[in-house]
C-alpha cells in the first residue's frame, strides 16, 4: 500500500493533490504503472517531467510521432470527410467500412476510438 501524502500545490479545478500510481496509456501502447499525482476532488491525474520524458521518448522510438500526416477536409453531401491517410489506418488497423465513434475533447481537437 502506498502510504498517501498531500502535496503542497493544487488542482487546476482547486482540489488537493496525493501521490499515487496509475496505469500510463498512450496511443495504444501500455508503459505500465507510473508514480503521478491526483486531485482528490476531480480525479485528474498528472503525470511528471521524468515520466512524460519516459514516455515520449518511446512514443519516438517507435516512430508513431513521424506518423502525423496533413490531409485536407473535403465535403460529401452535408458530412465533411477527413481522409485516413494509409499509413495510420495500417498502424491503427482501420479498414474500409468499419465504425468509428467520433466526438469533440475540445473546440480544436476531435477524438476517434474504432469500435471492435
Ligand atoms: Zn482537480
Amino acid at each position: 500500500m502506498v502510504k498517501e501524502k498531500i502535496l503542497p500545490y493544487k488542482c487546476r479545478c482547486g482540489g488537493k493533490l496525493k501521490k499515487s500510481q496509475t496505469q500510463v496509456e498512450f496511443f495504444g501502447i501500455d508503459f505500465g504503472i507510473k508514480e503521478c499525482e491526483v486531485c482528490t476532488a476531480c480525479g485528474s491525474e498528472y503525470l511528471g517531467d521524468e515520466v512524460m520524458e519516459e514516455i515520449e521518448q518511446e512514443i519516438k522510438k517507435r516512430g508513431i510521432f513521424g506518423l502525423e500526416r496533413r490531409v485536407q477536409v473535403t465535403k460529401s453531401g452535408n458530412s465533411l470527410v477527413i481522409r485516413i491517410p494509409p499509413e495510420i489506418a495500417k498502424f491503427s488497423g482501420i479498414q474500409y467500412k468499419d465504425q468509428i465513434r467520433i466526438y469533440p475533447i475540445e473546440k480544436s481537437r476531435i477524438e476517434m476510438d474504432i469500435i471492435q
